[in-house]
């Protein structure tokens, strides 16, 4: 039996020309054939020209996620392993080379930015972790798994799509071991020569935060050219497991104080900074709402030397990113009247519904509204290991800003 094939109206070919890797179901015209959800299907055009070729899911908006653009090129077994490990040997070229070592976990493939959308697999020492996040994923992640296998040898796969996106392609949550070992209830990574304990069963995303490594160095420099070092204060907004924290006490910062909502986040912190050598007072990790917390030391009139905002994605889609600027406003007018004359801001947004430019608006509104003047020193944004395939902007999610504050 032939392969389906969808037909895309004439209006709607451009995003497929300019090669996106979504098909909605509003560009599709008709279809030919009676594909199964998950199977591969070709798009063409009304005048039957082929444009790709990618796999159906009639339960998602987007109806095809595409794989290939080539009409000779036949998804087959061998097609998957070379996918993956072509993700896989360019990391081994991204700059996550280090003075301290290479980190020993990273992301090594990152869906539709490197061309194999719906699949993030990422790297903690001997382990795996895959988030399947489409259908036509889930379908051949047992197949994705041996052939990781093959290529990689991991102690263990494990699994961790429990990520809401895959409500709209009609699945609920998975996790749980794919293959091999099953990972202990920490694995513990080294990144820049930096120790952290990771709980890839429950912890956020796949577990760690691993595209913030390159800010979180950046950070370390900062501190490290600072002659005034060891009487710098850092306050760690939406400080997860402590991640900046453990940098900015290695580039000898006096203190950082990390502020998050969540005691188990916090309480993994001062393990991780233990880890790394650091002492631990209680008075440093602080349970709350940032937006409370930050109001109180305002009222207290506390001031700090370095201030890192990087919070959860505030914006999830288009329609929030109204509410989601005044959010971002919020905790960043509070942070520019937090900072000491001189001081740094290192202010984030992880929502890719709010862009580089407008984030900078933002950030610029809420300076002014301070009162304060400042500049930017630095742009910040994903790791390397996290790619952003030209083809798919929407690929470029976290943006960052560092700040000197007058
Ligand atoms: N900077 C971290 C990642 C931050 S993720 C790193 O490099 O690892 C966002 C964090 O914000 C999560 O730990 C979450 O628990 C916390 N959080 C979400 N909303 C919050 C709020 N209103 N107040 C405090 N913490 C919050």
């Amino acid at each position: 039996m032939s392969e389906p094939r969808a037909i895309i109206y004439s209006d709607k070919e451009k995003p497929f020309e300019r090669r996106h890797p979504w098909v909605f179901e509003g560009a599709i015209q008709s279809v030919n054939g009676t594909p199964e959800d998950g199977d591969l299907i070709s798009l063409y055009t009304e005048r039957d020209d082929f444009l790709a070729r990618g796999y159906w899911n009639s339960q998602s908006q987007i109806r095809v996620h595409v794989l290939s653009w080539h009409q000779d090129e036949t998804l087959d077994e061998t097609w998957w392993q070379s996918r993956l490990q072509r993700a896989i040997s360019s990391r081994t070229l991204l700059n996550i080379e280090h003075d301290a070592g290479k980190p020993n976990a990273y992301r090594l493939i990152n869906a539709e930015n490197d061309g194999l959308p719906g699949l993030v697999v990422d790297r903690y020492a001997d382990f795996l972790v895959l988030q399947a996040l489409t259908l036509g994923i889930d379908q051949r992640k047992q197949l994705i798994a041996e052939m990781l296998n093959d290529l990689l040898h991991p102690a263990g796969i494990f699994e961790r799509s429990d990520v809401d996106v895959r409500a709209k392609e009609g699945l609920p949550p998975s996790t749980g071991i794919l293959s091999g070992q099953e990972p202990p209830p920490f694995v513990e990574i080294v990144e820049n020569g930096r120790h952290f304990l990771v709980d890839v069963h429950h912890g956020h995303k796949t577990g760690f935060y691993l595209d913030q490594r390159e800010s979180r160095d950046t950070l370390r420099h900062w501190l490290r050219d600072d002659p005034d070092r060891q009487e710098r204060t850092v306050l760690n907004c939406f400080s997860y497991t402590g991640g900046f924290s453990v940098y900015a006490l290695n580039g000898q910062a006096k203190r950082a104080i990390n502020v998050d909502s969540s005691a188990d986040a916090l309480a993994l912190a001062k393990r991780n900074v233990k880890l790394n050598g650091g002492q631990v007072d209680e008075a440093d990790y602080v349970e709350g709402d940032v937006f409370q917390v930050l109001r109180r030391y305002r009222e207290a009139g506390e001031r700090f030397d370095l201030i890192v905002l990087d919070p959860p994605k505030f914006a999830q889609n288009q329609k929030q990113v109204e509410g989601a600027t005044r959010g971002y406003k919020d905790i960043n007018l509070l942070a520019f009247e937090l900072i000491k004359p001189g001081g740094l801001l290192m202010t984030f947004s992880c929502s890719g519904a709010v862009d580089a430019d407008l984030f900078q608006k933002v950030v610029f509104g809420a300076l002014v509204d301070a009162r304060r003047e400042g500049q930017i020193v630095a742009r910040l944004g994903q790791a390397a290991d996290h790619p952003v395939a030209l083809t798919f902007p929407e690929g470029a999610y976290l943006k960052g800003l560092l700040c000197r504050v007058w």
